[in-house]
């Protein structure tokens, strides 16, 4: 029974398998497969985008850090949301990489940037001619990290606002399909055609070993791109594997199919965790993500069973008050079965 995170799961079958086909003979290294056109033509094909620059990384931290590098100069700032995976679980690889640019935080409920709080960060950005930095691109978390979802609407408010001040602007798309299979909406929509300039999309959460396509809709900064990815230590030598695990992935819209199943799955746990004596869950799960609050003793139960999830704060301790509530964080990827799930609810409710 773990549900402390998506990327805990295993592979989907069909990836493993295409891991496997590839498998055989001799390839070109360096992203000169011949898998990779056709996962260049499936990318582009699926964010109906014919003229998209497509790359392939390991990591998403990688996919972040060296998108938004490639449109940061060393004295730019980027925007991001205070709880975002860019400012809080990269060790500071986005500045790293954009050679010691800033990250300014940008406020909003439910980790989405709040229009208001995105203008007045800019505005006073770059303000104070040389002796501030400068105006970076704007970078949004689709799922967020807290698992709520920005609307088609919501994301082209926040590109409008980038836009007027001539600024490009990131979707961390680590949880993309999530996001999309629960809108039900386009990979276009939700990007290119609300703005969006540059895509980080994620396959490792959702079914892949270690797999992120980095998407530029322009690109004018593809060769750079190349550059800054060789230099990081990200071009893959045995490219081929990456390439199949994306190709397999896209492929009859595998992706969205799991992130609808990982969806599911969580609407399962959460109607679960509701008949949960003393549950409190404050915001509904938009993905595949649930914050609760249960009491204490109804952990303690799943935990002496061997529940892995995480609480807040980490170390949160199981001795103490039973009916105390304490706040936890379950995430459910493609992979899990009704009977884990209910088994998880059974302990829990004691
Ligand atoms: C998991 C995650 C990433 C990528 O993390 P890696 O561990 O570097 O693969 C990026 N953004 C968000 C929002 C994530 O949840």
């Amino acid at each position: 029974m773990n549900f402390a995170s998506d990327n805990a799961g295993p592979m989907h079958p069909s990836v493993l398998d295409a891991i496997t086909k590839a498998n055989t003979g001799y390839e070109m290294p360096y992203g000169n497969d011949t898998i990779m056109p056709r996962v260049r033509d499936l990318v582009r094909k699926t964010f109906e985008a014919p003229e998209a620059a497509v790359y392939l990384v390991a990591t998403g931290t990688a996919a972040n850090a060296l998108a938004l590098a490639t449109y940061t100069n060393s004295w730019d700032t980027m925007f991001a949301h205070r709880v975002s995976h860019v400012e809080e679980d990269e060790c500071g690889a986005p500045d790293f990489y954009a050679n010691g640019a800033r990250i300014t935080l940008v406020d909003g409920a439910g980790a989405k940037m709040d229009p208001d709080s995105l203008r007045h960060a800019i505005t006073h950005t770059g303000d104070k001619g040389v002796h501030g930095v400068q105006r970076g691109p704007v970078t949004i978390t689709q799922a967020t990290e807290v698992g709520t979802l920005y609307s088609l609407e919501e994301i082209a408010q926040i590109t409008a606002i980038a836009r007027e001040y001539g600024l490009k602007t990131h979707l961390d798309g680590a949880r993309f399909a999530n996001a999309c299979a629960a809108l039900g909406c386009t990979a276009a929509e939700m990007t290119w055609n609300a703005g969006i300039d540059m895509v980080s999309f994620g396959g490792t959460k959702n079914g892949c070993a270690g797999v992120e396509a980095v998407i530029f809709f322009d690109p004018e900064k593809a060769w750079e791109f190349e550059l800054r990815r060789k230099r990081g230590a990200h071009l893959f030598s045995k490219h081929r594997y990456l390439s199949a695990q994306m190709e397999a992935y896209l492929q009859g819209d595998l992706w969205l199919e799991l992130g609808a199943k990982a969806n599911a799955n969580c609407a399962r746990l959460v109607k679960g965790l509701e008949t949960v004596e003393g549950a409190d869950i404050p915001d509904r799960p938009e993905a595949n993500m649930v914050f609760a609050h249960l009491p204490r003793a109804a952990h303690r139960r799943a935990m002496e069973a061997g529940a892995l999830y995480y609480l807040f704060p980490f170390d949160a301790s199981l001795e103490g008050p039973d009916d105390e509530l304490i706040r936890c964080r379950m995430v459910c990827d493609w992979n899990k079965s009704h009977a884990e799930i209910d088994a998880l609810i059974a302990l829990l409710r004691g």
